[in-house]
């Protein structure tokens, strides 16, 4: 390991700036591996800082200085200023405002971390967040300093004919007798440098424009790669209605005359919010029926409204310093949640997004990386974009709504973008704005911002038939975290329903006479207790409905109890949850008696009630689907908590698959036939949900192996008409190994060799494949001509895949799994740190391994932690998991 230890940066440490810079002016001259950055800066001292006698601190990495100016005269090395590997510092600047120019060179061939400006398949990109502009300009990379933007860009016309930056464009010529041209953009409203965006090269592009509710037209624009132009219109209708349903929910308005999207091959992330310019991965732009699943569609939509929402929640509103990071992303992935839930079913969003925060974010909560939601401290900011602060950062604005209400919640909004626009803010001012509208005492709900840990909740319920009441006794438990063992009580809402043996909800009143019409009960101490009163009969509990709260549950239930919810409760989520409570409930048995070399004959009630709901045509097909969906391998594997033993829970999955298709052999070949495709494709949510239906009953019906079960997934293969149907049987034929699985593959490949996005989900099926051979594998594909470890999609594609959605096969006893990502992680840090430490999380859950596993997993751990020249990012997660 590294013998200089990173330091952590804190935020009980934060001071305001020393100066700050009111407007920039750049001027970018492209060329491959040597791009000049003039950058004018006007600088004033920060009067809410005592600046006086501090020397100006500036960011810089990776830059050649090549002339600084102050006012205008040459500044001198060593006397005037020093210079280091991490930035440059002028010793004495002038009391009042002043001019800095500097111009500097740089390679965006060779930038192969994709942070500041880099060039790839010719296409020269930025990505400025969280601390990439500092690769492109000296400059105060902070995002409480903010700052109007001219920028002048330049290139060659043959490599870069389209020159974008963010706000309106200006004006463009060409230089050079036209082999040269330039344009220039103005971004009037003033923004932090990680909001700073530049683009040049070859696209093809989609026009179309919208009109704001006040009147004013807008410009809107898609570029994606020559040729693909057709692929782009999903997107550029996902925008609009993500333009009309902020103005519509929010009142918020885009505020320059255009929008422009742009997608790249190589992005390390998924999308980035850049004003006026955001840039995306293509994988979340590119969408047609023949290439893209109804997920990608999905995500499409709901990426593209993600990234439009931060014009106000993370744009004009930004964050005082990194540790306020959830103030902007926990708040804009509420939004986009909230918006899918309306443009599609919103319980089957809800379920959707609660099965992602228990598969992230959870674990994250339960393991080496536990944090706040709101960080205390950080080693490299990259490692915290994490589960925690987005998915849970979204659930703790779930629950201020549910707290104050929602029209408290709206006026909350909108005291908050009156207040703060164009401010940095911070979660106390956010909070402080629902304190006032709602007359509530936020004080203790804070605490979710400054704890870690998922709490748990130990419930339950007596029943009383003479006094016809019943005792609701509920305890809060707050696991122990690194570097937090004490905690403080959580303000926990709790929506509850008391469901009568008519399957209806009875009245909540409590015994001081108060009637719970919201049906929220608030959880505010360690131990609390609820007397319902009024109960002529005994109710079961449908607890934390809606998933009010992000927390585990435990209330001692009867199998009855389960199978009674799945068939009663009002509430469409809590259906759900009882037949997931029941599945995972049933695996653990499976998987108990699989340790003790038993055979458990658990699962028929289980299965018969699983039956009764999918037969109910009342409920929408993809809601169907989602009660069709056992828990998956790791969803059991962290019920289970402790020595897990991967094989198990595998041969557990499937026994309980294999008797859910076989008891419902008849209602599976009922659905998967009146569920098929009918007319010409159609990317809506309720064609999507007939499709996840039908793709769910054939991904049970194959668990059987018969033969003809075979054939089906075959068949669904070589007659699919769109994507989605494609893929899915390929990852079925995939998992089931042998010739078929031979030949869909060779199939696919031939028919999407040239596609680079299609084929990643070649490397995907084989990547998550359970037959045994898939290390070698995955292995092996690491060397084929279409796989790429320069290219995060790639990365993510085979080794990402294989290493979180593969449990069985990433957890081999014998420590083949661990080596092979391990490798992985070392090769891919020495040039792109970010992506590598994203790929180590997958050991996150070690400890809960069974020794073999947890002492071959440990190894592969030591092995990245003595690689030489680690990362910040590797070292601070490798450091953390294996820390005791
Ligand atoms: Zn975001």
């Amino acid at each position: 390991m590294r013998t200089d230890t990173p330091r952590a940066i804190r935020l009980k440490d934060y001071r305001p700036p020393a100066f700050l810079i009111d407007h920039v002016d750049l001027d970018v001259a492209l060329e491959p591996a040597r791009t000049r950055v003039r950058a004018r800066l006007t600088v004033r001292p920060n009067p809410g800082a005592a600046a006086d006698m501090e020397p100006l601190r500036l960011d810089g990495e990776h830059l050649e200085l090549d002339l600084i100016r102050l006012d205008g005269k040459d500044l001198r090395l060593g006397t005037d200023y020093d210079i280091s590997d991490v930035g440059l510092t002028i010793k004495a600047p002038p009391r009042g405002a002043f001019r800095l120019e500097t111009v500097t060179y740089i390679d965006p061939d060779a930038n192969k971390a994709l942070q500041g400006l880099y060039r790839s398949r010719g296409v020269y990109c930025t990505q400025c967040e969280a601390q990439g502009y500092r690769r492109i300009t000296y400059f105060v990379d902070r995002p409480d300093v903010l700052s109007t933007y001219r920028v002048r860009i330049e290139a060659d016309v043959e490599q870069a004919p389209v020159l974008l930056s963010n706000g309106n464009p200006v004006e463009r010529g060409t230089l050079d007798r036209g082999r040269r041209h330039y344009a220039i953009w103005h971004d009037p409203h003033p923004k932090p440098c990680y909001l700073f965006a530049l683009v040049g090269g070859r696209f093809g592009s989609i026009a179309s424009s919208f009109e704001t509710m006040s009147g004013r037209k807008v410009d809107l624009g898609v570029y994606v790669e020559p040729g693909l132009e057709a692929r782009a219109h999903w997107a550029m209708d996902s925008l609009k209605r993500a333009m009309r349903w902020d103005e519509q929910r929010f009142g918020r308005e885009y505020d320059l005359d255009v929008f422009n999207i742009v997608a790249v091959s190589d992005f390390n992330l998924g999308a980035m919010e850049n004003k006026g310019l955001n840039i995306f991965n293509d994988r979340l732009i590119l969408a047609s029926p023949d290439t893209a699943t109804d997920m990608m569609f999905e995500a499409i939509e709901s990426v593209v409204a993600h990234e439009y929402f931060h014009n106000w929640t993370g744009n004009r509103i930004t964050c005082r310093d990194w540790f306020q990071l959830c103030l902007k992303e926990g708040l804009t992935v509420f939004r986009d949640q909230e918006f899918s839930g309306d443009e599609r079913s919103a319980t089957v969003q809800r379920i959707t997004d609660v099965r992602q925060l228990r598969a992230h974010q959870f674990p994250e909560d339960a393991g080496p990386m536990a944090h706040p939601v709101r960080p205390s401290s950080y080693i490299e900011i990259n490692n915290f974009y994490t589960a925690t602060v987005y998915e849970k950062g979204a659930e703790l604005v779930r629950m201020l709504r549910t707290l104050v209400g929602a029209t408290a919640f709206r006026a909350g909004m909108d005291l908050y973008f009156t207040r703060h626009d164009g401010d940095a803010a911070t979660i106390e001012q956010f909070l402080d704005c629902f304190a006032l509208t709602s007359g509530r005492d936020l004080t203790q709900f804070m605490t979710w911002y400054e704890q870690a840990g998922t709490p748990q909740l130990v419930c339950s319920l007596a029943y009383d038939a003479r006094a016809r009441r019943a005792e609701f006794a509920v305890e809060q438990v707050l696991p122990p975290t690194p570097g937090e063992t004490r905690k403080r009580p959580q303000h926990i809402p709790v929506k509850i329903g008391l469901v009568g043996p008519d399957g209806r909800d009875m009245p909540l009143r409590l015994d001081n006479g108060e009637a719970i019409d919201d049906g929220v009960i608030h959880v505010t101490r360690r131990r609390q207790h609820f007397t319902f009163t009024g109960l002529t009969a005994r109710p079961v509990a449908s607890l934390l409905r809606g998933f009010s709260a992000p927390v585990n549950l435990t209330i001692d239930r009867t199998d009855r109890d389960l199978e009674f919810l799945m068939a009663n409760d009002s509430d469409l989520f809590n259906r759900w949850q009882a037949a997931n409570s029941y599945a995972t409930r049933t695996l653990v048995q499976i998987v108990a008696a699989l340790k003790e070399g038993r055979r458990s004959s658990r699962g028929a009630a289980y299965a018969r009630a699983l039956g009764a709901s999918i037969r109910d045509d009342k409920l929408e097909p993809a809601y169907r689907a989602e009660l069709l969906k056992l828990p998956t391998q790791s969803d059991i594997a962290r019920e289970i908590g402790r020595d897990v033993d991967t094989d198990h829970i595998h041969r557990a999955h499937r026994q309980l698959s294999r008797l859910v298709a076989t008891t419902l052999a008849a209602e599976l070949a009922q659905l998967y036939k009146s569920m098929s495709n009918k007319g010409a494709f159609s990317p809506d949510a309720k064609s999507a949900g007939r499709r996840a239906l039908r793709n769910a009953v054939l991904t049970l019906l194959v668990q059987r192996g018969e033969p003809k079960d075979i054939a089906l997934a075959v068949k669904h293969f070589e007659s699919a008409t769109n994507m989605t149907d494609e893929a899915h049987a390929l990852f079925l034929l995939a998992a089931a190994g042998g010739r078929v699985r031979d030949a869909a593959l060779e199939r696919f490949y031939e028919r999407w060799r040239h596609d680079h996005l299609v084929i990643d989900t070649w490397f995907a099926a084989q990547a998550i494949s359970p037959q045994s051979d898939t290390v070698d594998r995955v292995r092996a594909l690491t060397t084929h001509p279409l796989f790429s470890i320069t290219t995060p999609n790639k990365v993510r594609a085979l080794v990402g895949n294989f290493a979180t959605m593969n449990p069985v096969q990433f957890n081999r006893p014998d420590g083949t799994g661990y080596q092979l990502v391990a490798e992985q992680v070392l090769a891919i840090d020495r040039f792109n740190p970010q992506v590598a430490a994203r790929l180590l999380n997958c050991y996150r859950s070690w400890r809960a391994l069974e020794p073999t596993r947890r002492r071959a997993a440990r190894k592969a751990l030591a092995r990245v932690a003595a690689g030489p020249h680690l990362s910040r990012d590797v070292y601070e997660i490798v450091s953390r998991m294996l820390d005791t």
